[in-house]
């Protein structure tokens, strides 16, 4: 990225603070650029800068530039894609409030992140569509597979401290804060899956968006936060 370039991207908003009265200090989740900090000058003093476009779940079409600080300027933003139906549903808006909350906590800033970006955007358009849902499956699956993203994918086929691997059709130990399966001879785990469930979890996290049943949406999500907090401070 030159300094002086004017960068157009799509852009997810993750988090908007007001400072010095009508500026906002936003992050931004870019397509292009991965997560980025820009200075939104006078965002709070009229709705004409930059219109209604300040608002999460919607995905954005930003121009920023390399501002004299340490951050961004954003010149401007508009809603490319307004996802209506989503914030029409509180289930949803809080679904999507999840998966923002991991990439805010997890996304490196002025990092690319393509992948990252085609998980959360799918998801959120999925959010957005008016098929009847257990958002809580969708959500799961995405957020498995933002962890192999990240690099913190869950080991589900043999155990993170022997390597040994586990026989498919066995049950085995699950522990998400170590990365994964903890046989029994190196002291096993609290959470245990069954075998059909370990293969729906492996094939989620390969990318299959339909392999997981709301039966194994609780319980894959408890494994994905247990292991972004234990790589990223997501509290
Ligand atoms: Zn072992």
């Amino acid at each position: 990225m030159a300094d002086s370039t004017l960068i157009q991207t799509h852009a997810l908003l993750l988090k908007k603070v007001v400072h010095r009265e009508s500026d906002a200090l936003l992050t931004l989740f870019t397509q292009r650029h991965g997560k980025l900090t820009v200075n939104a000058r006078g965002a709070q003093r009229s709705t004409k800068r930059f219109g209604g476009a300040l608002e999460p779940m919607h995905c954005l079409l930003v121009e920023v530039a390399k501002g004299r600080g340490e951050h961004f300027d954003l010149r401007s933003a508009r809603v490319e894609v307004p996802r209506l139906a989503l914030t029409g549903s509180l289930e949803r808006m809080e679904a999507a409030g999840r998966v923002l909350g991991w990439l805010r906590k997890s996304a490196v800033e002025r990092t690319p992140e393509p992948q990252v970006w085609q998980l959360v955007d799918n998801l959120l358009d999925r959010l957005d569509s008016r098929e009847a849902l257990d958002v809580s499956v969708p959500l799961a699956s995405t957020g498995l597979a933002l962890l192999a993203a990240w690099g913190w994918g869950l080991e589900l086929e043999s155990c993170v401290r022997c390597g040994r691997e586990c026989p498919q059709g066995k049950a085995a130990f699950v522990d998400a804060a170590r990365g994964g399966l903890v046989c029994v001879a190196c002291g096993g785990a609290r959470t245990r899956i069954d075998a059909a469930q370990r293969q729906r979890l492996v094939a989620a996290a390969q990318g299959d968006a339909d392999a997981l049943s709301s039966d194994d949406a609780a319980l894959t999500l408890q494994l994905t936060e247990t292991a972004l907090r234990a790589h990223a401070d997501i509290g």
